[in-house]
């Protein structure tokens, strides 16, 4: 007898019909004898409806009670399908995430976990029942209700997968797999059979939404092997697991594109010491994530700071910097979300020279100006305008020979 814990995503239990065929799911993996932890996410469009309706009663929602409103999303998707699967005659119960032990810190909307104690899950399951957890959702110490972040009921199906030491981990969705890239922009991308902890970490974090970065980083930390599969086949999908030697053969493991991108530039600055520290410390102090930075600096003694941040902070981070820019003597501080980041992804990079050349001169050839460029040992960004993003996308798919027969 296995133990599996298999996820359950927005689109896969976005109706009725969807809840009774994942019911179907469950109870023929229990019939097969084996014990079954469900996770499941709130059925699609439900956490954007609960945000949006929140902002029409609270411009900037408190967060705490933001907590309190998702959570409803995911309990909502619990109940239904414990119902669905006793209608079919199977034993299931229904576990809020502090229920079911998951402890987080206070920062609300965006909580880490901090540990689990499955006691309710493991009693369940001995006495033959499935245990449908909802995800996304634990409680502070104190009993507060938080959220683990958008996307977040992948790490909670991978955090307790650890906590309960599951045989077998299964995210279902509404793709087969990991694609070499987003299938909805390059239809003819491929499915990868097996990918790295890291360049699953990469692309996830670089715009592939398929897995939430988080709960990747929290595998790998925990060494939990997953698998990415459709709940709408039964067609094996990619398994996520820590690197083997034959995984560095393949020099470009796949292609990321992140629309939700700005770019903010200080224009006008004096080019004296001290002034990327001001800028920056700004920036952090009002607790926005900056992504790539280039400085230039141009003929008449002032330079120009460019850095990138995610499309939802570009006004706060203009609306900061004001005060910065008449501080320092700059001429003007603006943002444009009209960009796009495009990275390639892969472990080979680090034994196959070459790629950077490639993927500029690809560019070079569509016509693609590069904007903004970084590197890392396993990625190469680069930014570009957002308009020439999904055609930038294809032809470094196709550049270096990703896509399937
Ligand atoms: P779920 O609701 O099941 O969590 P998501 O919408 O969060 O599903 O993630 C699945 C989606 O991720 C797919 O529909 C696909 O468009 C997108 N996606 C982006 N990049 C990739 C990729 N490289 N491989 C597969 N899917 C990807
Ligand atoms: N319902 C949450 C979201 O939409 C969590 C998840 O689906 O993983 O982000
Ligand atoms: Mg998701």
């Amino acid at each position: 007898m296995a133990l599996i814990v298999q996820k359950y995503g927005g689109t896969s239990v976005g109706n009725p019909e969807r809840i009774k065929n994942v019911a179907q799911r469950v109870l023929a993996t229990q019939q097969a004898g084996n014990q079954v932890v469900v996770v499941v996410s709130a059925m699609s469009g439900v956490t954007d409806s609960l945000i949006k309706l929140a902002k029409e009663v609270h411009a900037e929602p408190p967060e705490r009670e933001m907590d309190v409103l998702l959570a409803t999303g995911e309990q909502t998707t619990i109940a239904l399908l414990a119902m669905a699967l006793q209608g079919l005659g199977a034993k299931a119960a229904s576990l809020t995430g502090a229920q079911a032990g998951i402890v987080t810190d206070g920062l609300h909307t965006k909580a880490k976990i901090a540990n689990i104690t499955p006691k309710r899950v493991h009693e369940l399951l001995d006495s033959g029942h499935a245990v449908i957890i909802a995800g996304f959702q634990g409680e502070t110490p104190e009993g507060h209700i938080t959220t683990l972040g958008r996307g977040g009921s992948d790490l909670s199906a991978i955090a307790i997968a650890a906590a309960v030491k599951a045989d077998v981990c299964q995210i279902y969705t509404d793709v087969d797999g990991v694609y070499t890239a987003d299938p909805r922009i390059i239809p003819d991308a491929k499915k990868i059979l097996e990918i790295s902890y890291d360049e699953m970490l990469e692309m996830a974090a670089l715009g592939s939404k398929v897995m939430q970065a988080r709960s990747v980083e929290f595998a790998k930390k925990f060494n939990v092997v997953f698998e990415v599969r459709s709940s709408f086949n039964n067609n094996p999908g990619t398994i996520v697991k820590a690197e083997t030697q034959k995984m560095e053969d393949v020099v470009i493991r796949g292609v990321a594109v992140d629309k939700k991108q700005a770019k903010v530039t200080i224009a006008g600055v004096p080019d004296k010491p001290g002034i990327a520290a001001k800028v920056f410390k700004t920036i952090a102090d009002a607790h926005i994530n900056i992504d790539v930075i280039v400085q230039n600096v141009s003929a008449n003694g002032t330079t120009d700071i460019s850095f990138t941040v995610g499309d939802t902070d570009a006004a706060k981070s203009v609306k900061v910097l004001q005060p910065v820019v008449k501080d320092i003597g700059a001429r003007e501080v603006t943002a444009t979300g009209e960009i796009a980041k495009l990275s390639v992804v892969g472990i080979g990079m680090r034994s196959h020279p070459g790629v950077a050349a490639k993927m500029f001169e690809t560019l070079a050839g569509n016509s693609i100006n590069i904007g903004m460029i970084s590197t890392s040992e396993i990625k190469i960004s680069v930014i570009i305008a957002l308009a020439d993003a999904e055609k930038a996308a294809r032809a470094i798919h196709d550049a270096f020979g990703l896509a399937g027969k």
